[in-house]
């Protein structure tokens, strides 16, 4: 047991494709998750410090007709039985079924995703974080004043380093892999622990 928990009202909110699992393109069956080392481990760590943890992700394959919602709950009860052999659960998934050109206001960039979960959950966004890998899961965070975590695990990571350089984008911090991220999270909660029971 740890003698630190998170605040309450702390929640991570995690992207899908590319940041836990391989990024196929469109993931729209069970088969296709395949996720990155150590992703089931870190998920439990942060749940063990008492952090919700929840899914933000755009799965516009639905409202491409690719995908039903059924078919994007087979994916998730796969994440979970992948995961759940580890101890980690996920607390809530928040998914944008809509087409990029539906003007919708959940679809990251936007922070329609995030908000719903803030609302839902009464978080606080000063103790959250977001990790992601790509622009628009950076840009949605920012949008939502709350740290991004930007994870280079995939094809689209290095355009966010562009983006951030050229001052386009904000990033708390840049980790080469999912477990990196949580490491950096997980100091980040400990220490703001730390400094809430010491100042009781
Ligand atoms: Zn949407």
């Amino acid at each position: 047991m740890r003698d630190v928990s998170a605040a309450p009202g702390t929640a991570v909110f995690l992207d899908r494709d590319g940041t836990l699992n391989h990024d196929t393109g469109y993931v729209t069956s069970p088969e296709q998750l395949v996720l990155f080392p150590g992703v089931p481990e870190a998920i439990a760590r942060l749940n063990h410090l008492g952090a919700m943890v929840l899914l933000v992700t755009n799965q516009s394959a639905i409202g491409r007709g690719m995908m039903t919602i059924e078919g994007l709950e087979s994916i998730h009860e796969r994440l979970a039985e992948l995961i759940s052999p580890y101890g980690a659960r996920i607390d809530g998934i928040f998914f944008c079924p809509h087409h990029p050109q539906d003007g919708c206001g959940c679809r990251k960039p936007k922070a329609g995703l995030i908000d719903q979960a803030v609302s839902r959950f009464a978080l606080d966004v000063s103790q959250c974080y977001l990790v992601g890998d790509k622009r628009s899961d950076l840009e949605a965070a920012q949008r939502a004043s709350v740290p991004g975590v930007l994870v280079m695990t995939s094809s689209y990571s290095v355009d966010v380093v562009k983006a951030r350089d050229e001052g386009q984008v904000s990033i708390a911090y840049v980790a080469d892999s999912f477990v990196h991220a949580v490491d950096w999270i997980e100091q980040q909660i400990i220490s703001r622990g730390n400094r809430i029971r010491k100042n009781r």
